[in-house]
């Protein structure tokens, strides 16, 4: 010991004092001894200052030793007292060894004075010592104890009985029991749901089987006072031989709703949505997705997001990919994604990144399905050009007309005047071009919708029936029909020409697809309005029909498929396609409020399928109303010819003359009326074209009205528009005669208005 020791002294003898100092420093103890003899000297002493030891006499004249102990004790407990005495009795020296002394020394047996003093300074330390590992050993435990309290999860210790031996207030918070009720008074178990016991009791002897400090995890419901299932993440780890446990445990109720929120509303949405990696890996994708691209969910889940991209997209998309991931907010993209069946769905993609604390986590992504969208806008599209080219056509066809008519015209009257054979052969032949032209013309105006079309309750089945004996007369004998006609398909309301020559346009389309023969199959069926909304949602009948025409012949290739309905588009040679078949059918299709789709692919064959409404009960029965041939008689009343195109006028008038009439002609309306003002009493009979110059065909007829109000008319035209019919038919008007007409139709029609009362 190098410092000297400091001595609390009470001793009224300084003799006595000195010497006991002295035997200490003899021993090599150097001495620092403050001597006392009062109380109050050793009180004020204990008080203010630090002290080694304290010697004490044992009875001095104003004091006493034991009281002087009683002090030391109560002020300093840690400081070792001896008693140097000459008088004290055995009683009191075990008294006082029992009230805290740690020796006492007769003054007569100094010599025991080092070794008491020794052994009390090194039951000091020892005591001091202690005294610093306990302080250490109770701040950890606070330390700990707080750890405990203060994290918020709900921790408990769980004895190897399975008893609760210690909780935190999270703990019994969760549980709504007080410290008291569980802490040994519980087990574990029972805050444990009955169906997750098993479990539970699986991973705890897991976890016993292995070694101290191991931690496992394990989700369960927890039930506490309340019984409501709390849905809680657990860590158990064995901290001790004897196994006991620690748990700790996060109720994660909360989370798991609002997770579960956002899953059902990412299940239910109905765009797709997912989340890709940084490096565009598929972490994960809704049900959407499935229906969208037709593949299961977990078929992409870790696959590359570019994989799924049409080849044309890529790049863009690649680009679009690296923008938004750093930090780019871009508009919606249209990106095509490959489907299972190996067509593509139009996909408008908003990508967002994914960001935390600086570092790019992934993406987002929602598509929206715009296939459909994008097909009704092609539709439109093709629709709106059809409407134009339509009207182009039916301007063309009005003409081409004209002109026929003007042929055939004269034709009959060559034919009157000569008899030579060859002659009448070449005529014939004549005859047949302009029909063909004729019939020319009636494609373009159906197409362009522009001829009078006589929509009834029509059997398809009966249409069909009708037309294949007359297909399989005229088609090679290699080709062969098969019919699948469903004998209960509902009528529809349609045009009987018009649906005649949807069928025979599909068919010859057919035949020309299979110049080796081959198989055509006609089906009929009735369909659900939900079927057929599957495929065009716009749908809206109740009722379709359904007609399909498949062939077995050469089949199309992208390009053909994507013009096929357009008007004049052939993949025919000059003089074999005209192209406008399939706009015919299409037109057809549509006025019927119908829906066409085609499925075909290169030799393997065609399949158009047709969808018509079914007519309701109220569109009853129209007859069909044929006209027999019959010999027609002239006449010699007086006819005034309104015509705007002279060859033709000059035909008519020539051949109404040959049959005996008088004609009055007439270049536009106007001059008619004029005509008519001053002559009307000799007219019998006003035939005039409705497509007339300034004043139409139909205006000028009203006019004469009112003139002559039995004033009788034919109008002729090479199309009518629908507005225009139901006005004349509404005035009650219907002697109207189609362009071009033949010579015997004319005769026919003014025979029988001239002839009517
Ligand atoms: P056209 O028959 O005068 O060429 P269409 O409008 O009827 O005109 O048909 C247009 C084109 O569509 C045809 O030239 C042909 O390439 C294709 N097509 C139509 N139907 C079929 C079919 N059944 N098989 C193969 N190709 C077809
Ligand atoms: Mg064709």
């Amino acid at each position: 010991m190098n410092s000297s020791l400091t001595i609390l002294y009470l001793e009224d003898s300084v003799h006595d004092a000195e010497l006991v100092c002295s035997i200490l420093e003899n021993e090599g103890l150097r001495c620092a001894v403050t001597r006392v003899e009062t109380e109050k000297e050793f009180l004020n002493a204990l008080r203010t200052r630090q002290f080694d030891l304290i010697i004490s006499d044992f009875s001095l004249p104003s004091f006493d030793g034991k009281t002087a102990l009683t002090y030391a004790q109560q002020f300093a407990p840690e400081i070792p007292f001896v008693f140097v005495s000459g008088t004290i009795g055995e009683d009191a020296a075990i008294e006082s060894l029992l009230n805290g002394a740690s020796d006492y020394v007769l003054k007569q047996k100094l010599s025991r004075l080092i070794p008491a003093v020794r052994r009390a300074l090194r039951e000091a330390d020892t005591h001091r010592e202690r005294e610093v590992a306990e302080q250490r050993l109770r701040e950890s435990e606070n330390r700990y104890r707080t750890i405990f309290e203060s994290t918020g999860t709900a921790m408990a210790l769980v004895e190897d009985n399975g008893n609760i031996s210690l909780t935190n207030s999270v703990f019994q918070a969760l549980g709504g029991y007080s410290k008291d009720e569980i802490e040994g008074k519980m087990r574990f178990r029972e805050f444990i749901h009955p169906d997750d016991l098993n479990k539970a009791i699986g991973l705890y002897n897991q976890v016993k089987g292995e070694g101290i400090a191991t931690t496992r995890e394990f989700d369960f419901r927890f039930i506490g006072r309340d019984h409501v299932p709390k849905d809680v993440v657990m860590n158990v780890s064995r901290i001790s031989e004897a196994g006991t446990l620690v748990v700790s445990i996060l109720d994660i109720t909360k989370r798991l709703e609002s997770e579960q929120e956002f899953r059902s509303l990412v299940e239910s949405a109905h765009d797709a949505i997912f989340s890709l990696s940084p490096s565009g890996i598929i972490t994960s994708l809704n049900p959407v997705f499935e229906t969208m691209t037709g593949w299961a969910m977990n078929a992409w889940l870790g696959k590359s997001f570019t994989d799924l991209v049409h080849k044309d997209d890529l790049p863009k998309t690649i680009e679009d990919l690296r923008l938004v991931a750093s930090g780019y907010i871009l508009a919606p993209q249209e990106i095509h994604i490959k489907r299972k069946d190996g067509s593509y769905a139009v996909g408008e993609f908003t990508l967002t990144a994914l960001v935390r604390n600086n570092v790019l986590r992934g993406m987002f992504g929602i598509a929206r399905d715009v296939t459909e969208r994008k097909r009704l806008e092609q539709e439109l599209r093709q629709a709106s050009k059809l409407e134009s080219i339509g009207t182009l056509a039916g301007g063309i066809a009005h003409d081409f007309n004209n002109i026929l008519g003007i042929i055939l015209g004269y034709i009959s009257i060559i034919e009157n005047s000569k008899d030579d054979e060859h002659f009448q052969h070449s005529l014939a032949s004549i005859n047949t071009a302009v029909r063909r032209g004729a019939g020319l013309v009636k494609q373009l105006l159906t197409f362009a919708r522009k001829t009078e079309s006589k929509c009834m309750r029509l059997h398809v089945n009966d249409v069909i029936k009708e037309l294949i004996p007359f297909l399989q007369e005229t088609f090679p004998k290699t080709i062969l029909f098969k019919l699948h006609l469903d004998n209960e398909v509902l009528p529809v309301n349609a045009d009987m020409n018009q649906m005649h020559q949807v069928l025979l346009n599909l068919c010859v389309n057919a035949r020309d697809a299979m110049p080796a023969g081959g198989e055509v199959t006609i089906e009929t069926a009735n369909v659900e309005k939900e079927t057929v909304q599957q495929q065009f949602p716009e749908a809206a009948e109740d009722r379709y029909i359904y007609i399909g025409v498949s062939d077995t012949g050469i089949g199309m290739d992208d390009d053909t498929l994507a013009h096929l309905f357009e008007p004049f588009f052939t993949t025919k040679g000059i003089g074999k396609g005209t192209g406008l078949g399939l706009s015919v059918v299409y037109g057809v299709v549509k006025s019927c409020n119908g829906f066409i789709r085609v499925t075909s692919a290169p030799a393997k064959g065609t399949s158009f399928h047709l969808y018509f409404p079914a007519a309701t009960a109220e569109e009853t029965a129209e007859s069909e109303i044929t006209a027999a041939w019959k010999e027609i008689p002239g006449g010699s009343e007086t006819i005034l010819l309104v015509e705007d195109e002279e060859a033709l006028r000059e035909l008519v008038r020539s051949l109404l003359e040959d049959k005996g009439y008088r004609v009055i002609t007439a270049v536009d309306g106007e001059e008619a009326i004029a005509i008519y003002a001053s002559r009307h009493r000799h007219i019998h009979l006003i035939l005039s074209d409705i497509g007339l110059p300034k004043l139409n065909g139909w205006d000028v007829f009203l006019k004469m009205r009112q003139i002559n109000p039995a004033a009788r008319a034919i109008l002729a035209s090479g199309y009518v528009d629908n507005k225009m019919k139901e006005t004349m038919a509404a005035a009650g008007m219907t002697d109207i005669i189609q362009k071009p007409y033949a010579p015997n139709e004319i005769f026919e029609k003014v025979r029988g208005v001239l002839d009517r009362e």
